[in-house]
């Protein structure tokens, strides 16, 4: 099994938080671009090694800026050049003023069978500040084209901790999210990444940074909102009603190797990880010259094991020890058994039902400084 990421590096407008890697140039370089995406789908499909692929996840940048004609290149020309046969799920990162309902019967076209869209909140004054373009209305509105078109696979995302924010607005917010009743949930807490125009304004004392304690309250509230709505919380940061885990990111979380296509992408095979450079003219030129532009790292024994571990905490499927100790020996099992045990006794740690080890809810809210504690850092 294996999944295809397509990072989409194009974006309307700049958010004042965000710190992807994403430029204005559509205009100039989108054909370009798509060409070359599909150039190195041919120059890279043997690092699949036949491995059957299931999922597709076209993220951004702003995937739902691509004009059809060009997203239908896109799709086609990978469709050309990858064995999609097997696909089971489809993604799009979408935009929800970008969402109109011509936009939403397109992409069904072209076999979309799930839309990511980027709400982040349900308040205007909010929106205006980290510089999104769209309105809560036009999320609403976004969410009803998609299920006309057919799609009924939406996952909405929301930020916390941002300026303004309260405890009781963030309640809202998760209320006007359940009203929709999205199959799936994924709730970030804001960071303030070091020279992004949010950072600067919290320099200048523009914009208050809310506590880490109030963060913490509206994560807490979340959890309990959406699993007594039925959602199961699979993964720290996503919820998903039954049988709507998103399958493409799992496959981050569980070891599945997956191939990056684009400007910025990262590929891992379970041994390597490669990264695309993040930059539009240089990544165009080499897979245009016939070259692909990743750097690789290929990954020691431990950092495996560290991986698995972190990636392993942060679902509810938890860690398999005897997984652990099949792949990276007796003494990675050990060092693992011997940390966990004062986190099983702190409260932080429990061994579920089929032998794995999860966080608590506790351990959830101190995930970084367990983590740190069961990794092996060489
Ligand atoms: S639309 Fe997404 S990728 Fe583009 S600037 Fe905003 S947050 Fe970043």
């Amino acid at each position: 099994m294996a999944g295809i990421y397509v990072h989409i590096p194009f974006c309307a407008s700049r958010c004042s938080y965000c710190d992807f890697y994403s430029t204005l140039a559509l205009g100039r370089m989108g054909e370009d671009y798509v060409e070359a995406v599909v150039a190195e789908a041919r120059l890279r499909r043997a690092e699949l090694g036949g491995a059957s692929i299931r999922t597709l996840y076209l993220g951004g940048g702003t995937p739902s800026q691509l004009p059809i004609p060009l997203l239908s290149r896109l799709v086609a020309g990978l469709r050309q050049e990858l064995d999609l046969l097997s696909l089971e799920e489809f993604t799009i990162e979408a935009n929800p003023d970008d969402v109109s309902a011509e936009w939403c019967a397109r992409v069904a076209d072209l076999g979309v069978n799930r839309v990511s869209m980027g709400v982040q909140s349900f308040r205007d004054d909010i929106l205006r500040l980290i510089g999104r373009r769209h309105t809560a209305q036009q999320a609403v509105d976004a969410v009803h084209n998609l299920r006309s078109a057919g799609i009924d696979n939406i996952s909405i995302d929301l930020i916390y901790g941002l300026p303004g924010q309260t405890l009781s607005t963030w309640t809202t917010a998760v209320e006007k999210a359940l009203a929709l009743r999205p199959q799936h949930l994924s709730a970030y807490g804001l960071t303030y990444e070091e020279g992004t125009r949010l950072w600067h304004q919290r320099e200048l004392g523009e914009v208050v940074e809310v506590p880490e304690e109030q963060c913490l309250a509206m994560y807490r509230v979340l959890v309990k909102m959406l699993t007594m709505a039925g959602y199961e919380h699979y993964e720290i940061s996503n919820f998903a009603l039954p049988g709507y885990h998103s399958r493409h990111n799992s496959s981050y979380w569980n070891d599945t190797p997956y191939l990056g296509l684009g400007a910025a992408a990262h590929s891992y095979d379970g041994t390597t990880r490669r990264s695309n450079p993040a930059d539009l003219q240089r990544y165009v030129a080499s897979v245009t010259a016939g070259k692909t532009a990743c750097e690789e790292e290929v990954l020691t024994r431990w950092e495996r094991y560290d991986e698995r571990v972190m990636l392993g905490l942060r679902t509810s499927r938890g860690v398999d020890v005897e997984r652990l100790r099949r792949y990276f020996g007796d003494e990675a099992w050990r060092h693992f058994k011997h940390e966990a045990q004062r986190h099983i006794e702190a409260g932080n740690l429990r061994v579920a039902d089929h032998g794995n080890y999860v966080l608590t809810a506790d351990g959830i809210m101190l995930s970084d400084s367990v983590m740190r504690d069961l990794i092996w850092d060489e």
